[in-house]
């Protein structure tokens, strides 16, 4: 069997082991150290944010904007249907509840038109939310101007969740720096990565001190150990972050390499019926951290699982859409606002194999199985 074709693997580039082996070289073995300092220097100038504070994980980096913020329990926090679960586990770590909101069709991101209704509603009622979650989904910025504008109108901060939308743009800026705090993440599928780890960015330098703080045991200032508050341990390596900048240096490629494989994809299946690819949004750039479509089983002839499966067979990994948080078990008494976009792309959705490392031939590879199914479409009802 054809050895097999990951969703989004692994790419270093070429300064990353020598950035390792030179923190091997000065026993800088700890989550602090020389090599987180400059790849926070390095990152807050990439993404164009005054200050960035690396950390173990965007999970632990949301958890923290969060606290930041002021989420506690009992409080709501509005939150997109479509995404991952680690966008919304962070609110009920803080015993907060999250209120889900649908898609709009141009992003597959939060539909500013409802985040607007949700806010004045909640107005009304007195019952605002103490934040809103923007996430950047498969490498594209929300709509950030009329969801930043609803969120002011009411005075709720924002928190960006661009784990997924480094390297992308809104209107020539990095996602991830418009609220009040944002967030990345370098896990090992992300298009950069550190094996783990995460960032977070704000333009105010008192709140990434205290998030600071809070991610090394909330210590005092003082000789002893002294605490005044609960903290984390959630640092990032020295050992982690010296991949982090070599990897940093190869971003604009992976970008390139990843919008490839997108139009490959596009070019391939441009005669197939009942295919779309996710839209590039007028707004900014599209990074194709995933090359994301929808199939509409009438026109095409078999539904999403199929295609799934039939790749699958093949040894080639490919995804469904994120299954929508309003439909997880975990999340199910939970309130939203509407659901029908966010159902309608997971039912339709797939993510086909995306990494920068791709070949031409896994690429080829990928289009056959896809194409055979549509010449011998298999009719299945229900997904
Ligand atoms: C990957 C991801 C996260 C979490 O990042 P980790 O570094 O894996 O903790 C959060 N939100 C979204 C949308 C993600 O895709």
């Amino acid at each position: 069997m054809s050895s097999r074709i990951y969703l989004s693997s692994p790419h270093m580039g070429t300064l990353e082991r020598r950035y390792v082996e030179d923190a091997f070289a000065s026993n800088w073995i700890a989550p602090l150290g020389p090599h987180v300092d400059a790849f926070q220097e390095e990152f807050a100038r990439c993404v164009g944010s005054p200050h960035a504070l690396a950390l173990s994980s965007g999970t632990a980096a949301l958890h923290l904007a969060l606290q930041l913020v002021g989420v506690g329990p009992g409080d709501d926090v509005l939150v997109s249907t479509l995404t991952f679960s680690a966008s919304v586990n962070p609110i009920r770590y803080l015993g907060a509840s999250p209120v889900f909101i649908d898609s709009e069709r141009t992003s597959w991101n939060m539909d500013p038109a409802l985040l607007e209704e949700e806010l004045a509603t909640r107005a009304r009622a007195g019952r605002l939310p103490r934040a809103v979650i923007v996430v950047h989904l498969y490498g594209q910025s929300a709509d950030l101007d009329p969801l930043l504008a609803a969120c002011d109108r009411y005075g709720v901060p924002v928190v960006e969740d661009a784990a997924e939308a480094l390297g992308s743009s809104y209107k020539g800026r990095a996602p991830g720096t418009f609220g009040r705090v944002g967030i990345y993440s370098f896990n090992g599928n992300k298009i950069l990565t550190t094996s783990g780890g995460g960032m977070l960015v704000s333009s105010d330098g008192e709140l990434i001190q205290h998030a600071l703080k809070l991610a090394t045991q909330a210590r005092d200032a003082a000789p002893h150990y002294q605490h005044s508050e609960i903290g984390y341990n959630y640092r990032l390596s020295n050992v982690l972050a010296a991949i982090g900048r070599g990897q940093l240096l190869v971003l604009e490629d992976r970008v390139l390499a990843r919008r490839a494989n997108h139009a490959f994809y596009a070019k391939a299946f441009a005669d197939l019926p009942g295919i779309a690819f996710m839209p590039e949004a007028p707004w900014g750039r599209h990074t194709r951290w995933l090359t994301t479509l929808t199939i509409d089983p009438e026109a095409f002839g078999a539904d999403r699982e199929t295609v799934r499966t039939a790749l699958e067979k093949e040894n080639i990994e490919a995804r469904p859409v994120w299954k929508p948080m309003h439909l997880q078990p975990v999340f199910a008494s939970f309130d939203r606002r509407r659901g029908s976009v966010s159902e309608e792309l997971f039912e339709r959705g797939l993510c086909l194999p995306s990494g920068s490392n791709l070949t031409s031939q896994e690429l080829e590879r990928v289009v056959e199985v896809v194409r055979a199914v549509a010449r011998n479409p298999v009719r299945r009802t229900g997904s």
